[in-house]
């Protein structure tokens, strides 16, 4: 009998979570469930015997679709009052990595991201250029009502007021992200956001940066970000996890809490979610919370915010 990998699937909704006191337990739950349907068709596919890759892009597809998030149906509103979504898509395998980045018109982004990792010469797509590749490979578009939510309309209207930023209890980001550990022990990841409420229009976040927001590797783990994106560009933080544990033999835990502390001091606030090869999953943050959620072989699942 073939040697069986422990499986393993981490989800994120994000970092920039609504303050406990504001938390109620209907909210408490609506997050929850959505956070828990996601893991389960996820997971569904890796029970299949499908690949890590196949699971990530599933579990975002449904974080996507669900307003609660901050990304695909519920992003946040640029400055402007538009919609520009980043997303992307790393495979540990063959270390290949599509990304999308000022996404307005397509309806799932890291849909996008794939295409572009299997079908263009390219890695990261942004603007005009990467809307033109969707059409040509007949993805799903979406106009601006689709990505309206009132609750995000009033962020910006607050933001443009009050300038809600990084130190506002209420924090103006948000995020959805998955990493996973197949049967064969092959890890991805993916990630895909509206980015930051009341961004400047061309502003990139870390998640379509390999490296930064998004990273994975068979030899190491795999990763997804969420936080300030600034400072986790500059921290490079997925792949400093990586790093940690290819150049200094550190565990996953050790090497996530490294890597946090470091982009914690530089005075990042957010956290991530890993998976290495053995099943393992860590899901730090610094910040006040993150909608988080796993499950991995032997075990039930679990969904936390704070
Ligand atoms: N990291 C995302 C960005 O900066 C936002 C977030 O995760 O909250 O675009």
């Amino acid at each position: 009998m073939s040697h069986e990998n422990k499986m393993a699937l981490a989800i994120h909704g994000g970092a920039g979570t609504i303050s406990k006191k504001d938390m109620t337990p209907e909210k408490e739950r609506a997050y929850k469930d959505g956070l828990e349907l996601a893991v389960i068709e996820g997971w569904k596919i890796l029970e299949e015997g499908g690949t890590a890759l196949d699971a990530v892009i599933r579990s975002t597809v449904v974080l996507e679709d669900n307003p609660l998030f901050n990304a695909g149906k519920g992003s946040v509103f640029t400055n402007q009052g538009t919609h520009e979504m980043d997303a992307a898509l790393m495979d540990g395998k063959t270390l290949k990595a599509g990304c999308a980045a000022g996404i307005s018109t397509v309806k799932n982004p890291i849909l996008l991201a794939n295409k572009i990792m299997l079908h263009s010469r390219h890695v990261l797509l942004a603007y005009g250029g990467a809307e033109e590749f969707a059409g040509r490979m007949n993805l799903e578009f979406a106009d601006s009502e689709y990505f309206y939510t009132e609750f995000r309309y009033k962020k910006l209207l607050e933001a443009r007021e009050k300038g809600l930023n990084k130190n506002t209890p209420d924090k103006a980001m948000g995020t959805v992200g998955a990493a996973a550990c197949d049967r064969e022990g092959n890890l991805a990841a993916a990630t895909s956001t509206g980015g930051m409420t009341n961004k400047k229009p061309g502003r990139i976040g870390d998640t379509p940066i390999i490296g930064a927001g998004t990273y994975a590797n068979n030899n190491t783990c795999a990763v997804s970000c969420t936080g300030d994106g600034e400072y986790i560009i500059r921290a490079v933080l997925a792949y400093d996890v990586s790093c940690l544990m290819e150049y200094k033999g550190l565990t996953l835990t050790e090497a996530c809490k490294t890597a946090l502390k470091k982009f914690g001091d530089m005075g990042g606030d957010g956290g991530l979610i890993a998976v290495d090869k053995f099943g393992n999953i860590e899901m730090p943050f610094n910040s006040a919370g993150m909608y988080r959620s796993s499950i991995c072989t032997g075990e039930k699942i679990k969904s936390e915010i704070f």
